[in-house]
């Protein structure tokens, strides 16, 4: 089966900054794939190079064609929308204006992409004209899912969506994750905490100064029972 998004031999920079050197990752339909690593580790250029938000050098292909180099808004498009780190909502927009932007990339009735994000997050109907900003960190962060989900995406892009929330809140996030991906969703979740993907990532990639170090199903990884504290940079 072909993958649905693939990423081959993947550099980027910042100026004199190289980031990301030779990344190869695959991630099947349907399922999640999780990016771990250190600080600085290019977790998060990763999902840049796939959103065409970086330069990049390499091979990057989605249901089996190149992704091409259009810009964030051609990415999206095809059907591959980016959760950023820190959210990105837009504090003095309502909560549905928010999600009216996430649909900007789509032409005709918005009503049904509502209706289908109403059914994940049932609280959001009711508070549409809420300014994005009153909301908690986390369902200011569930409102930056269901934006991107206005997109009607078949990848979804995931920059630390645990960030800074308590862990209640993070076991929402993570069962959210997990409803996503029952709906067939295909997820590239990128985390800090590897105790969070081990329950729902299906495969995990870890990143070491933009170079992938690890790069196996997460239950070949559970039964080999292999400590990645060393690849993490965590010592
Ligand atoms: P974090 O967990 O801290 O977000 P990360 O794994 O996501 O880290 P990246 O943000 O991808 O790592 O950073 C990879 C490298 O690129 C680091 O050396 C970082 O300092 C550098 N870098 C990232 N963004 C920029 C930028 N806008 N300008 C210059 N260098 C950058």
């Amino acid at each position: 089966m072909t993958p649905l998004l693939e990423l081959e031999d993947v550099h980027a920079r910042y100026g004199p900054i190289k980031a990301l050197h030779g990344v190869t990752l695959t991630v099947d339909d349907g399922q999640i794939a999780a990016v771990l690593g250190a600080n600085g580790a290019g977790k998060t250029t990763t999902l840049r190079a796939i959103s065409n938000t970086v330069k990049r050098a390499g091979k990057i292909r989605f249901a089996g064609k190149p992704l091409g180099r259009g810009g964030p808004e051609s990415v999206a498009k095809k059907g591959i929308a980016h959760v950023p780190e820190g959210r990105g909502t837009f504090s003095e927009l309502t909560v549905t204006e928010n999600l009216r932007l996430g649909a900007h990339t789509r032409r005709g009735s918005i009503k049904d992409d509502l209706q289908r994000v109403y059914s994940y997050f049932p609280w959001l109907e009711d508070r549409g004209t809420q300014e994005a900003g009153t909301l908690s960190g986390g369902e200011q962060q569930m409102l930056a899912i269901a934006r991107a989900l206005m997109a009607n995406p078949r990848v979804l892009l995931m920059d630390e969506p645990s960030e800074g929330l308590a862990p209640q809140i993070v076991a929402e996030v993570m069962t959210t994750i997990r409803r996503l991906k029952e709906q067939g969703l295909s997820i590239v979740l990128v985390e800090q905490n590897a105790k969070l993907v081990f329950d729902v990532a299906d495969d995990i990639v870890i990143l070491n100064s933009g170079h992938v170090v690890v790069d196996a199903p997460t239950a070949e990884l559970k039964a080999a029972n292999i400590d990645l504290h060393q690849h993490l940079g965590i010592y």
